[in-house]
């Protein structure tokens, strides 16, 4: 066992911050001895307390930052900085932020290969209010305390930060948030809390389109309500409602929906779903076509940023006339839909049916007749499907590419694959495995799909060496 001759659990320290490894491991080193900071920025003198001593490694929870670092050249952009879960990167200039995870990414990619090309990162076109999505929950920003309406406290599974003045988001849903949280605390309405599984109020989601301007508002309750009182249920949703769409804003509410959940996960998921104004999606624009958006479908977040991402992937994906493609985890059918026009034929396979049923209708709204989408697990469906892939398109969920079904995706022997992965810490993993089994990594590059947070995307072009 490696022992650390210095730092011990419990013990608080200071260091310099020397580099930030993905996502969010800030590295400092005390003498000679190393300890991982979370949420730290690189050059940042801080302060920490040792919780753990794992391997030769200390693991440190920051306290307090002593200096900042000489790369914070700007302001936080809103009250709960810092202290909210979602963004770290505010007081870096934005070509910082590019810069600190243009090199993770190279780090992280250059550990598993050799001999490729890594052609940088690419930034989003808007820095800030880019989000077409945002999940808010409810609860209270301290035990007992009033209720709030927003994200998670870094770190905390309990308290929640009302974001009324959200940066990454648009205007509207800062506005339409704090009328739903002044609604409910006006009404003394409790929210679900975790531990006892009672009270009502859980999610706000909200949606808005870049292109179109439309809203949709989903609020997610338990059915603690609907259980006790239908008609004071209905009372209360109406009420909301109709405040709801006399807001004064600049995007056009075209759909309320509410939906209950009464699982235990903390999650935001589909149960029985009620309109209660409009209708139950929104349409958006990427790249000149349509899309359909419902409310649980998975759509990026970033769509000037998608589109970027998109035109990148359209040219790692090279020449596909006449070709088979497969878009694995398709979604709404997005990248397939860009690649129907210069394809043979697209399969998109996806999991979630009401994504497939969007997938399907956004083709026939697109005029596209070469596209087929099937719903099911990829590791299932490939058994299935008849056709033969020219080439793959990859865009798995953050835990990447089930093994068995990569060892599916190998053996169709395909010459180019493209993988697009939002966790690139995922991807390195898969990487190594089609290495292994004869693939050789082309290119890579890093799309910066959420600035001021610590995530970002990457895209990969692979090619088929052992044939
Ligand atoms: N390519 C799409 C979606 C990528 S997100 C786009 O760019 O919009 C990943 C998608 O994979 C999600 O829609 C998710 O529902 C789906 N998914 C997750 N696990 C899956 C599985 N095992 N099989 C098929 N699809 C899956």
């Amino acid at each position: 066992m490696i022992e650390m001759k210095y730092m011990k659990k419990g013990k608080i320290y200071e260091g310099k911050v020397l580099r930030v490894e993905f996502p969010n491991k800030g590295i400092v080193m005390v003498d000679d001895e190393k300890a991982v900071v979370k949420n730290s920025i690189p050059g940042q003198k801080i302060c920490f307390a040792v919780n753990k001593i794992r391997k030769g490694k200390a693991e440190g929870r920051l306290i307090e930052v002593l200096e900042k670092s000489p790369l914070e050249t700007r302001d936080k952009a809103c009250r709960v900085f810092g202290e909210c879960g979602g963004c770290n990167y505010h007081t870096l200039s934005y070509e910082q932020q590019l810069e600190l995870k243009r090199e993770q990414v190279k780090g992280l990619i250059d550990r598993v290969c050799e001999d490729y090309i890594f052609e940088g990162i690419i930034g989003s076109p808007i820095e800030w209010r880019y989000r077409n999505k945002m999940e808010f929950a409810f609860g209270d920003e301290y035990k007992d305390g009033p209720l709030s309406l927003g994200l998670h406290k870094r770190g905390s599974f309990h308290d929640i930060l009302t974001t009324d003045d959200c940066a990454i988001v648009d205007i509207d849903y800062n506005i339409i948030l704090s009328c739903v949280l002044d609604y409910f605390s006006g009404k003394g309405v409790d929210y679900y809390h975790k531990l006892t599984h009672k009270g009502y109020l859980r999610h706000l989601v909200i949606r808005k389109a870049v292109r179109t301007g439309e809203i949709l508002i989903n609020l997610v309750t338990t059915s603690e309500y609907y259980n006790r009182d239908k008609s004071h249920e209905s009372e209360l949703l109406n009420g909301l409602t109709s405040l709801l769409i006399e807001l004064k804003i600049q995007g056009s509410i075209v759909g309320i929906l509410h939906s209950y959940n009464d699982s235990k996960a903390d999650v935001v998921q589909s149960g029985r779903i009620e309109l209660l104004y409009g209708r139950d999606h929104i349409y958006e624009e990427l790249l000149g076509l349509r899309f359909k958006i419902s409310a649980y479908s998975f759509f990026q977040t970033n769509s000037l940023g998608a589109e970027v991402l998109y035109t990148k992937a359209r040219e790692y994906v090279g020449d596909t006339k006449d070709m088979n493609v497969f878009d694995l985890y398709s979604g709404t059918g997005t990248i397939a839909q860009l690649l129907a026009p210069v394809a043979g034929k697209v399969t998109g396979v996806e999991l979630v049916e009401e994504a497939v049923d969007a997938a399907r209708e956004n083709a026939s709204l697109n005029n596209i007749t070469n596209c087929e989408f099937v719903v099911g697990d990829v590791l299932k469906v490939l058994d299935e499907l008849q056709d033969k892939p020219d080439i793959i398109i990859l865009d798995p969920p953050r835990d990447g590419v089930h093994p068995k079904a990569l060892n599916k995706i190998i053996d169709y022997g395909v010459d180019r694959i493209v993988y697009i992965s939002c966790k690139p810490t995922s991807l390195m993993r898969d990487l190594e495995i089609l290495q292994e089994r004869g693939y050789k990594v082309e290119k890579a590059c890093a799309v910066d799909m959420f600035p001021q947070t610590v995530h970002v995307e990457c895209l990969v072009l692979m090619s088929k060496v052992d044939k």
